[in-house]
């Protein structure tokens, strides 16, 4: 048994009601979900984080999320997804195996995912030269 919890989910030693699998990745219904069929795509190579993760690892994982995330939607009747993954625990990452969240949304749900800031005046292009000084 390993001590990560998906790891272990993956491995079927802990239970999870799973929506979807092939050799790369697994989803399964989040346990503590924001909105019903709120799921997790879990690749199924161990790596705490999407930044820390080899990109040949997860280079196949758009079409997987499209399709898990357009059959949430479908599945469930609601009108969007939001899309998301957190990196690293300064972002609110609790489970340290990269994953995604595909949240179903719906008109008029009111989840407001994050408070948004307006930049002052030179801002955005200090901001943007370090982004691309960073590559
Ligand atoms: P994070 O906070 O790392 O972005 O997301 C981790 C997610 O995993 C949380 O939304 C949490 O509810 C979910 N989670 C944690 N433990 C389990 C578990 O044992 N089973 C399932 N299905 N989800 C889990
Ligand atoms: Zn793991």
């Amino acid at each position: 048994m390993t001590d990560c919890i998906f790891c272990s989910i993956i491995a079927g030693e802990i239970p999870s009601t799973r929506v979807y699998e092939d050799d790369t990745c697994v989803a399964f219904l989040d346990i503590n979900p924001v909105v019903p069929g709120h799921t997790l795509v879990v690749p199924k190579v161990h790596s705490p984080s999407f930044i820390e993760t080899e990109s040949e690892a997860v280079s196949g994982l758009g079409p997987v999320l499209q399709r898990v995330a357009s059959a949430c939607v479908k599945g469930i009747g609601a009108q969007g997804c939001t899309i998301s993954t957190n990196n690293g625990a300064a972002a609110g990452q609790t489970v340290l195996h990269v994953h995604w969240h595909i949240i179903p949304r719906r008109t008029g749900d009111g989840l407001k995912l994050w408070p948004q800031k307006t930049y002052a005046q030179g801002e955005q292009e200090k901001v943007a030269a370090s982004i691309r000084a960073a590559f």
